[in-house]
């Protein structure tokens, strides 16, 4: 396919020699746009910070799948969290990848902002069993809950990390799909949670707030399917920490029950549902030991 050209909006603060350098993403997925705003409002308290080190942020990483809320660009309909790093003679997609790819090049951190639909809650995602500064880092942002990452490679901050040594995490923020809502609220205590990050890592000044609070989990559970046709009613807000057996809902009556520990990252507001549909998403409460979730082959 001919070379494509992307002018991606993009902001860069400091750029003093020597300090860490962090770059931030935003609306990979382009109707996740509670990404994107956490991304904007952290430019705006960048221009007031003082950046010791360099802070790069590019809110619209996916432009064309922003401009139709959609979570894949037109043009070829891939997915472009899965494509990193890309091509440079590849796809409408593969090639724009490969452009983020050489944009971010050269970072100590690397932080990339999605949305895990209207319904759920913020949490942050690492290979924290598999990169010990990752559990530092998530917990500097000032998340109530991680989940741990199956590793599904093509992700820009997995292929950050595992080909470039690169400190790559992910926060999910409730809004984006469907329609690409914005969760106003999310979007600024996510920012609050990012500027404190960036204390913590040396690449912006000021006083770092200690933050122990962080429950760090499993990966997703299968589990949350609606067994049969009917009323669903929520019993628990999304982004509740659960004990084993404790009701999430009810669906034609019948209770639907954690089956462990967890925290209910996705709960569905009431509506009327069918049999297979997904109703809330867990992640066990339990945190993740060394050696136990293999890294996955790169494609
Ligand atoms: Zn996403």
């Amino acid at each position: 396919m001919e070379k494509l050209t992307f002018d991606l909006p993009i902001r860069t603060f400091g750029g003093s020699a020597g300090g860490p350098s962090a770059v931030i993403t935003g609306g990979v997925h382009g109707d996740e746009q509670t990404g994107i705003h956490t991304a904007m409002l952290v430019c705006e308290r960048l221009a007031q910070a003082n950046v010791l080190g360099r802070v790069t942020v590019l809110p619209f990483s996916n432009p064309e799948a922003s401009r139709v809320r959609r979570r894949q660009a037109p043009q070829d309909g891939l997915d472009l969290n899965r494509t990193f790093p890309g091509r440079p003679d590849g796809s409408y997609s593969e090639q724009l990848a490969w452009h983020i790819w050489q944009l971010t090049d050269g970072y100590d951190y690397l932080l990339d902002l999605h949305c895990c639909s209207l319904y759920g809650s913020t949490y942050g995602m690492g290979f924290y069993s598999r990169h010990p500064w990752a559990e530092e880092l998530l917990s500097a942002l000032m998340l109530d809950t991680v989940v741990h990452t199956k590793g599904t490679r093509g992700q820009l901050y997995i292929e950050a990390a595992e080909r470039r040594g690169q400190k790559g995490v992910l926060i999910e923020l409730p809004g984006g799909q469907p329609g690409g809502v914005i969760d106003v609220p999310a979007a600024e205590k996510c920012a609050d949670g990012v500027m404190n990050y960036l204390v913590h890592i040396g690449a912006v000044q000021g006083q770092e707030k200690a933050w122990d609070k962080t429950a760090f989990c499993s990966t997703l559970i299968d589990c949350g399917t609606a067994e049969c046709d009917g009323l669903f009613k929520p019993a628990v807000p999304a982004g509740s920490a659960v004990d084993k057996g404790a009701v999430l809902g009810w669906i034609d009556g019948k209770p639907m029950t954690a089956p462990c520990d967890a925290v209910a990252t996705m709960v569905s507001p009431m509506r009327y549902a069918f049999k297979g549909m997904n109703l809330f998403n867990l992640t066990e409460r339990r945190k993740v030991q060394p050696g136990e979730i293999p890294c996955p082959e790169a494609k």
